[in-house]
């Protein structure tokens, strides 16, 4: 009765997990789907904590990993800025990656508490679930580890690439293989310890050469390497919720991937092969090149003027907007152009901002109505007819480069066409180029104004200006 009642919750808590993603896929229904998520996720602790077989012990140590586990995740949620998101992200993804590599060390030493066989005689089928748990959880490890320290600056994130360096990733690949299948045919505590070293350097090995404007790609791509470590976690602890738990958030993970690589015109393979992306840096203001005509920098009066004599504004917003925090206050800005009497619409590029759905984040945290934001696809067209187009901290997504300079880090990867507008406001402090590093040719553009400080500072004295 009490095994029947633990089954049921699981699936319960499964049906409500798979329709917290539904609801997660729209913005409209994304906090319903949390919810769900939420009810699930309690639901699956209670199960666990009351299943049956679970004794004080066991309830004990579950409590002591949630008190722990708990209290340090609401401070970091609590203490985090909102920009630095994206690492944290990473940096939960490693720690998937490690449980996963200490759960299989468990059941390699302790195989009795696991049910599956005993020390020396662990069964052949568990051995491949084990090693293979341990050999994602580690390439999740590592390689999400370089993804927090490229993510937070605290290495740089151009590409570090070196000769032979597919070579030897496609040697230690098959490596690898060739230690897992002895490992399953011997059970062989030493080659068990180095299949987790290999995976650790093959997840060092395969992120350092990504950089630039792939990151999206390696962010979404650990994500579900993260989802396929806890499925493995799941088979070696025999648990059916962390099983398929695991597999939607790996095949969610790798749909965002592949929706990443679209959005950027990239294959996958491209990308984990590439070494893309540029040394970073910043140009000098007014550009180096002698030939390039001086940049045009307007104040904030002259884009409230502008924009109250505007039919049709379209907004792109970019990571400087997310660091600046400057959400709110463009709602506002853009409240008082729509009683002037223009038609806004904000304009999304897939890989805006640092993490995947960053700017719809913070646009709905303004309360921006939903039909006035736009995907690529949709809004491109438009920017032909738009009076102005707003560009709020947003560089890289902007960069005709990716259009017209093959040997640009960025080349092939669709842009949202702000230049066609008739005028452009680009909001920034100064002359840096975006995450890719590729300088970006549009600031020169006769029909460019640069609007230059904080985006928040900024837009709050465009408000101003517009109140007057
Ligand atoms: P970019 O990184 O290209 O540009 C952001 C711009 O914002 C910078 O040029 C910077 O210029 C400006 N900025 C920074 N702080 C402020 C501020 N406080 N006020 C005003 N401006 C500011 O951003 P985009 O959103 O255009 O492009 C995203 C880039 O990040 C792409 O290359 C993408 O591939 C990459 N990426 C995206 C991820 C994702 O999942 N979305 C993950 C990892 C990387 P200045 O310093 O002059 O102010």
């Amino acid at each position: 009765m009490a095994t029947t009642l633990s089954t049921l919750a699981y699936l319960v808590a499964s049906v409500l997990f798979i329709l917290a993603l539904r609801g997660l896929s729209h913005p409209e229904t994304s906090r319903t789907g949390n919810m769900y998520g939420m009810i699930g996720m309690g639901i699956a602790i209670l199960a666990t904590l009351f299943k049956p077989g679970m004794g004080f012990g066991g309830i004990t140590l579950i409590v002591a990993g949630l008190a722990i586990g708990g209290t340090v995740g609401t401070i970091v949620a609590q203490r985090i800025q909102m920009t630095a998101l994206p690492q944290l992200v990473a940096a939960f993804h490693s720690l998937v990656g490690m449980a996963a590599v200490f759960v299989a060390a468990a059941a390699f030493y302790a195989p009795e508490s696991f049910g599956i066989g005993t020390r020396g005689h662990i069964h052949g089928q568990s051995l491949v679930e084990m090693s293979l748990g341990l050999a994602i959880g580690a390439i999740t490890f590592s390689g999400s580890v370089i993804a927090f320290a490229k993510l937070a600056g605290k290495m740089s994130g151009a590409p570090i690439t070196f000769n032979g360096q597919h070579w030897l990733n496609l040697g230690l690949g098959i490596l690898l293989l060739v230690l897992v299948i002895t490992f399953v045919a011997t059970g062989n505590g030493l080659l068990f310890w180095l299949i987790a070293i290999l995976s650790f350097a093959l997840g060092f090995l395969l992120i350092i050469p990504i950089g630039g404007a792939d990151m999206p790609v390696v962010v979404s791509m650990l994500n579900s390497y993260s989802g396929w470590a806890a499925a493995g976690i799941g088979f070696t602890i025999g648990n059916l919720l962390l099983i398929v738990t695991g597999a939607l958030v790996g095949a969610s993970g790798a749909i965002l991937s592949y929706i990443m690589c679209k959005g950027m015109n990239r294959s996958i393979i491209n990308v984990l092969l590439g070494g893309f992306g540029s040394e970073g840096g910043t140009a000098a203001a007014g550009g180096g090149d002698a030939d390039r005509p001086p940049v045009k920098a307007g104040s904030p009066e002259d884009a409230a003027y502008m924009m109250k004599n505007a039919q049709k504004i379209i907004i792109v917003p970019g990571y400087g907007m997310a660091v600046a925090q400057a959400q709110q206050v463009l709602r506002e800005m853009a409240d008082l152009l729509k009683k002037e009497g223009a038609e806004i619409k904000y304009a999304i590029h897939p890989v805006a901002g640092r993490m995947p759905g960053h700017m719809n984040v913070l646009l709905a945290e303004a309360n921006v109505p939903y039909d006035e934001v736009f995907e690529l696809e949709e809004i491109n067209p438009e920017f032909a007819d738009a009076d102005v187009a707003f560009v709020i901290g947003a560089n890289d997504v902007t960069n005709p480069a990716a259009k017209t300079d093959k040997s640009s880090a960025i080349y092939g990867m669709p842009i949202l066409d702000v230049e066609r507008a008739k005028t452009v406001f680009f909001v920034k402090r100064g002359m840096a180029s975006g995450y890719a590093g590729v300088e970006n040719e549009l600031f020169y553009r006769p029909n460019t104004m640069m609007l230059f400080g904080d985006a928040k500072k900024v837009t709050q004295e465009v408000v101003q200006a517009l109140q007057r």
